[in-house]
């Protein structure tokens, strides 16, 4: 229960930093300006305006270096972030911090809600419980969220390009530019499809945060993973609980490496509930600290759930960690 107050503090604040970054005045480009503001001030090269008149060697190292540290090395220290990030914590960013994973959670507990099941379409075998008893609240609460997060969500990240001020002076005169209707239909259309459609598959296969932190995280023998303790499993009641709550449809009680775990820790919540603290079976640790179990712990016995005598073996989890 701590686990999930604590991850929806980290995304509720994660979310509004990303709103309020360009009403800070963090981060955000101004198109009429044509000025990149970071931190209040305009970022540029810092370079006098007739620069290219010098021509001398100094002239042109000075420009070189003036070019390397105020526009390649921003870029490269920020494009490292994602690598570093899964290096050491797998995909933790995905599941404690991404405003459009949180967005995608709240749409699932809509739909489980409503429907008795995660996605609009389909239903799958850890789909979560039964609908709500009354699911008017639900239903009405939906269609709002529906509708105001992504036009919310396009007004302010529209803020990243044009000046928040203009936005609001647009939106309370009702007379919009092409460039502030554009930003705020197009970014409120590829929400409410990413949001109602393709939710976590797109965390899956599209995002490309996602994927760097997924290929180093499983690169990485230091990264953080959920680890399924063996000496524990033989007091699980194959509640299946662990299961039911992984939106990535990820099964930890297999003994491999699943690239799509986000380290949520809502298994380590459920199993806690189920089992209580001392007994719960999964706990986060660093991936060289989660062995495979021997080969003997595969073999069928008495009190051992279904799911343990098939596992699923992972080579490459297999060489990592032997
Ligand atoms: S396996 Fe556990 S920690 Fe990983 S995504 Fe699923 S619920 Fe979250
Ligand atoms: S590992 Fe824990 S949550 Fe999962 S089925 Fe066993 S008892 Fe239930």
């Amino acid at each position: 229960m701590k686990l999930t107050v604590y991850r929806r503090t980290t995304q509720a604040a994660f979310i509004l930093f990303i709103l309020l970054m360009p009403v800070l005045n963090i981060f955000h480009y101004d198109v009429d300006t044509k000025e990149l503001i970071v931190f209040g001030n305009v970022w540029g090269l810092g370079l006098p305006e007739e620069f290219y008149t010098d021509r001398s060697i100094t002239g042109s190292l000075h420009v070189a270096l003036q070019f390397f540290l105020k526009a390649i090395l921003p870029w490269i220290l920020i494009l490292s972030v994602f690598p570093l990030l899964g290096t050491l914590t797998g995909r933790f960013f995905c599941g404690w911090f991404c405003p459009e994973g949180a967005v995608f959670e709240l749409f699932d507990f809509f739909t489980v809600k409503i429907f008795g099941r995660r996605s609009l379409f389909t239903k799958k075998p850890n789909d979560p419980g039964e609908p709500a008893s009354n699911r008017m609240p639900y239903i009405i609460l939906s269609l709002f969220c529906m509708m105001a997060i992504p036009l919310f969500t396009g007004i302010m990240l529209t803020g990243y390009f044009v000046a928040p001020r203009t936005v609001w002076g647009q939106i309370m005169n009702w007379d919009f530019t092409f460039g502030v209707k554009a930003g705020i239909i197009g970014v409120s259309i590829y929400l409410f499809i990413s949001a109602m459609i393709v939710r976590h598959a797109l965390c899956k296969y599209v995002c490309g945060a996602g994927l760097m932190q997924m290929l180093f995280g499983w690169a990485s023998p230091v990264s953080l993973r959920i680890k399924a303790d063996p000496a524990k499993l033989g007091a699980c009641t194959d509640c299946k609980q662990c299961e039911k709550v992984c939106f990535m449809n990820v099964k930890p009680r297999l003994f491999r490496k699943d690239i799509n775990c986000v380290n949520c820790g809502a298994c380590i919540s459920a199993c806690t509930k189920e089992l209580g603290k001392e007994k719960c079976v999964f706990s986060f640790a660093q991936s060289r600290h989660c062995p495979l179990p021997s080969k003997e712990s595969f073999k069928k016995q008495e009190n051992t759930p279904p799911i343990l005598n098939n596992p699923i073996r992972d080579d490459n989890c297999e060489k990592t960690f032997r």
